[in-house]
Order: structure tokens, then C-alpha cells, then sequence
């Protein structure tokens, strides 16, 4: 659709104003009420939006390009298991997964990881992850953990840090120029890039330090050392011992519960209907759908970046196209039978440094090692294993089953081949990564800033917010409470709230 069309559309249907609940414009039935609120994209971030202004009484309609909600959080069925097909555990560092969790009332269920924890595999081979870190930064330079990694020499080298001035590093743009600076390049090549590539499918030299990070600069400003840095934000975890917890039955099982309970107070939620544009009218919000528009007061846009552009396009507010800059992901499951793997001879997985020698994968997690209640379900001798390729900037191989089979063996060090498999699938998370280069921040800030002077428009969702639950559901539902304080204020209630 271009702009030029859209521009027409709206022009030969836009109609007279009334009060309250914006009206539709068609003149010939839509099939699409006229709503309070018009949440765009059905991923954790517009869900979370959605039920927060449901629970405050306003009619809110959901709309989704795909079959299911959840975007990133998605089930798939794999040798007759539920699975996830997308994330898998949350960041506990801050309660805001944890707080949505007791709110859906939920909170049996979150378990934490096998503490065996991860491996890591780097140019040199393979160690168990140093327990106390963030993002790959050791929080004890000097530690046994970290020492095996970084070997004496490096891990010298990154105790330095305690010694060097506050400022060094203080004004690193990337995550990688920050860590170089305070603890050296062997740190950077043998944790931080395995891991934070596993996490942002982007280079830490790529990456801007405030958009992976937001406290991480701060904190050492405060307390003088990365390391020291590291220990304090670790020690406010909401549930120390571990990085992340999940939820038995599977990740998805939350967004299950999500769009349950935002339909239970009266949300509409509509899947397999993308939203083509949005545009502002005399009495508030048209939002094009398909052939049809709905009116609304306020609109949530909920979506990917270059998805925001194209429905913006009609809007005054320069998208920046850094918005549609994002990772291609691919994950390949594999249901396998191999006696070797009840020893779980990496831990919970293996995130792979791309120094590493003779493997495409980035990331591989035991899933039925990571999480007791998988292992349970898939049942003896059986072991789900999630291998992650695409790191922004490299060709995928095309046999993705093949290749996932020999990366398997060559990480986790047991010869697998098509004879132990049972089951595979892959799925491909296209544009889903926004790739947070320096500048993005700023960026975000200043479109959050347009959008703000655009009455009964809002933007929640990773792009904006950060990669990760935890992000995504602390700006979904600060989106919320904007848009109902917004409204409220200015309005009083409306007529749905009453
Ligand atoms: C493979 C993978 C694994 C991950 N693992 C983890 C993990 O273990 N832990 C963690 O914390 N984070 C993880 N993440 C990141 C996390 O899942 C995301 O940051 C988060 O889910 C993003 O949520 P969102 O709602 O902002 O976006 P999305 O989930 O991308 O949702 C956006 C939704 O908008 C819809 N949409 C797009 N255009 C339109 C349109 N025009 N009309 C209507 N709907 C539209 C899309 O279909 C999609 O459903 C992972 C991501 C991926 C890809």
C-alpha cells in the first residue's frame, strides 16, 4: 500500500465527529466495532498493554497479523511435546516478569534452572560459564570459574579493572568498548560476545552499552569498577542464586494466560488481521484494516520497527531507519535418544564465541537439562536440544537439521546423527531482534518524544523498550498506565469505563 492511496482512503471516508467512543467511518458495515482502545500486535508487549487497560475497564480490540498471539513467546509441537518455539525464561534481576506472573496468578509455577549452568566455547575449547556475571562479565575476575576461561593472563588482565580510574571506559558507546577498556579484550572475546551475542544476535562491539545495559554505566561510575558493578546490580536480583527463572508447562504458557484472561474482562482479541495504517481524525483514531477501519480513541502500536514505519506512514513522526534494522534467528529444535546426554555433559547448554572454530551455532541449551519439568514430560532417555544460528551478519547453512545434528555433537561432545534423532523443527524468527547499534537509544528517545506530542498515540514494545521480557513488559505497562493517566485526566471516564 502506498502513502498516496492511504492518504486517499481516509480523506474519502472520513465523517462527522461525535463525543465519547470514536465512530467508525465506512458507511457500509465494517464488521469492526468502534472501540475505546486499538492495541496494534499481539506479542507480549501489546498483550500486557491490552489486559492492563482492560483491567481498567476501558473496551480495548486486539489486533494480530498471525494466527497466534504472543509474538517471540510461541508454542510448537515437537515428538508429541508442547514446546517453546521462541523464548524460554525471563531475566529475574528486576520482579517485573515475576510481579505479571503473580498477577495472573501464576507464581506455582516458576522454577528456576538446573544450577549446573551453562558452558562456554571459544577459540581455545570449553568451560562451565563463571557463575557470578553479567552478560558475560565476570563479577570476580580472579575467580576459579573465570581463571579456566580467561586463563591467568586474561584474567589478570581484567582484575585490572578494580585498579583503573572510575573513568576509564565511562564513556564507551558499545558494550564491547566499555569491557575492553576495563577488563581487557580476552574477556570480550571469551564471555561477553559468546553471550551477549546468544542474547542480541549482535557483536558487543556493535552493541550500545545503554540499550543492553541501562544501569550498567551508572553503576560503575558509583562504585568504581565494572566488577564491583556487576556484584551490586546481581545482588538486587529478585531471586538471587540465579540469572532466570521459567514457568513449568513452558513459556508460552503465559501468553496463553494473558489473552485468556484479557478476553475473560471483555478484550477482543482478533488474530490473522494485520493493521495496514493508523491516522489521526476530528474525533480521534482510524486504524486500517485490511478493507475495513475502526475508530478508537487511543492507539498502542505494539510492533516491530520497520512495521511501525509503514503504519506511521501517514502520521507526522519521522520513524528512524535504524527502527528497522533487526536480526534473522533461526532455532532448530531436536528431539533426540542418546544414553550420553542423561549425564547432561554441558550443563544446561553451551553459548558458542564466534572465534569458535568449526560450528555455526551460537547457542545450543539442554533444554531437558535446563528445566526438571521438560525432562519429566519428554520421559526417559529422550533430550530436546535448542540450537540458535544467525548472528546478524552471517549466511545460514541450508540443511539447518544436518548442520544442528553435527554442531550438537561437536559442543556437546556425543556423536549424534540422523539414527538418534526423533523429531526436529525449525522455525525462523525473522526482523524479530531490533539490533540496538550506538545512537539507538537516543534515537528511541526522540520518537517516543514525537510520538508523545501526538494526542491518543502510544509505543510500547521491544524496538522502544529492550530486548527481553523484562524490558518489554516494564515499558508495556508503563505505556498503560500513560494512556489510562493521559485519558483520565483530560476526559474523566469514558463511556466504556463506566
Ligand atoms: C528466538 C528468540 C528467543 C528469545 N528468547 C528469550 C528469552 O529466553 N528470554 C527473554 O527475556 N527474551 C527472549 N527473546 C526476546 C523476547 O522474546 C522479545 O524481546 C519480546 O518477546 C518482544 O516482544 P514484543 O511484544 O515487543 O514483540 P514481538 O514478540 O515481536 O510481537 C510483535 C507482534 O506484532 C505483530 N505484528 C507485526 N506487524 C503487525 C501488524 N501490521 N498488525 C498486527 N500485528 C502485527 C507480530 O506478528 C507480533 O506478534 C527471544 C527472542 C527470540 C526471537
Amino acid at each position: 500500500m502506498t502513502g498516496r492511496h492511504s492518504l486517499e482512503f481516509f480523506a474519502a471516508t472520513s465523517g462527522p465527529a461525535r463525543p465519547g467512543t470514536a465512530q467508525p467511518l465506512m458507511a457500509e458495515p465494517t464488521g469492526l466495532e468502534p472501540t475505546s482502545v486499538v492495541v496494534i500486535g499481539g506479542g507480549i508487549a501489546g498483550l500486557v498493554t491490552a489486559w492492563e487497560v482492560a483491567r481498567a475497564g476501558r473496551a480495548v480490540t486486539l489486533f494480530e497479523a498471525t494466527s497466534s498471539v504472543g509474538g517471540c513467546i510461541a508454542r510448537h509441537r515437537v515428538a508429541d511435546l508442547d514446546l517453546d518455539a521462541g523464548a524460554e525464561s525471563f531475566a529475574i534481576a528486576t520482579r517485573a516478569v515475576l510481579d505479571l506472573i503473580d498477577d495472573l496468578g501464576l507464581s506455582s509455577r516458576v522454577v528456576s534452572p538446573n544450577p549446573a549452568g551453562a558452558w562456554v566455547r571459544h577459540a581455545r575449547g570449553s568451560a562451565p560459564l563463571p557463575t557470578d556475571s553479567l552478560l558475560g562479565i565476570p563479577a570476580h575476575p580472579l575467580a576459579g570459574d573465570v581463571r579456566r576461561v580467561l586463563g591467568p593472563i586474561g584474567a589478570t588482565r581484567a582484575a585490572l579493572d578494580l585498579l583503573l580510574p572510575r573513568r576509564v571506559g565511562g564513556t564507551a558507546a558499545t558494550l564491547g568498548g566499555m569491557v575492553t577498556r576495563r577488563m581487557g579484550r580476552t574477556v570480550v572475546k571469551r564471555l561477553v560476545e559468546p553471550v551477549a551475542g546468544g542474547v542480541y544476535s549482535t557483536d558487543p562491539d556493535e552493541l550500545e552499552l545503554d540499550s543492553a545495559q541501562p544501569a550498567l554505566r551508572a553503576a560503575v561510575s558509583r562504585t568504581g569498577s565494572l566488577a564491583t558493578a556487576v556484584r551490586r546490580l546481581r545482588a538486587t536480583s529478585a531471586r538471587p542464586g540465579s540469572a532466570v527463572a521459567g514457568l513449568t508447562g513452558g513459556l508460552y504458557t503465559l501468553v496463553e494466560a494473558l489473552r485468556a484472561d484479557l478476553e475473560r474482562l471483555g478484550g477482543l482479541v482478533l488474530t490473522d488481521t494485520a493493521v495496514r495504517a493508523a491516522a489521526q481524525a476530528a474525533d480521534g483514531w482510524r486504524v486500517l484494516v485490511g478493507d475495513d477501519q475502526v475508530g478508537a480513541d487511543d492507539v498502542v502500536l505494539a510492533v516491530p520497527g520497520a512495521d511501525i514505519s509503514r503504519i506511521l506512514a501517514l502520521v507526522d513522526v519521522d520513524v528512524p531507519p535504524t527502527a528497522a534494522v533487526t536480526n534473522t534467528v533461526r532455532l532448530v529444535t531436536l528431539v533426540v535418544e542418546h544414553p550420553a546426554l542423561d549425564a547432561h555433559p554441558r550443563g544446561t547448554g553451551i553459548l558458542v564465541s564466534r572465534h569458535a572454530s568449526g560450528v555455526a551455532a551460537k547457542a545450543l541449551t539442554h533444554a531437558t537439562a535446563k528445566w526438571a519439568w521438560l525432562a519429566q514430560a519428554a520421559g526417559p532417555g529422550r533430550h530436546v536440544l535448542r540450537l540458535s544460528y544467525g548472528r546478524g551478519d552471517d549466511d545460514l547453512p541450508s540443511d539447518l537439521v544436518g548442520t544442528a545434528l553435527r554442531d550438537a555433537s561437536v559442543l556437546l561432545g556425543v556423536d549424534l546423527d540422523r539414527s538418534h534423532l526423533i523429531d526436529s523443527d525449525v522455525i525462523g524468527w525473522t526482523s524479530a531482534l531490533p539490533r540496538p547499534q550506538p545512537g539507538h537509544r537516543a534515537a528511541m528517545a526522540t520518537l517516543k518524544g514525537q510520538i508523545a506530542q501526538q494526542p491518543g498515540l502510544h509505543l510500547t514494545g521491544s524496538m522502544v523498550d529492550g530486548t527481553g521480557l523484562a524490558a518489554v513488559i516494564t515499558g508495556a505497562r508503563t505505556a498503560a498506565t500513560r494512556l489510562l493517566s493521559v485519558t483520565t485526566q483530560a476526559d474523566g471516564p469514558r463511556p466504556a469505563d463506566r
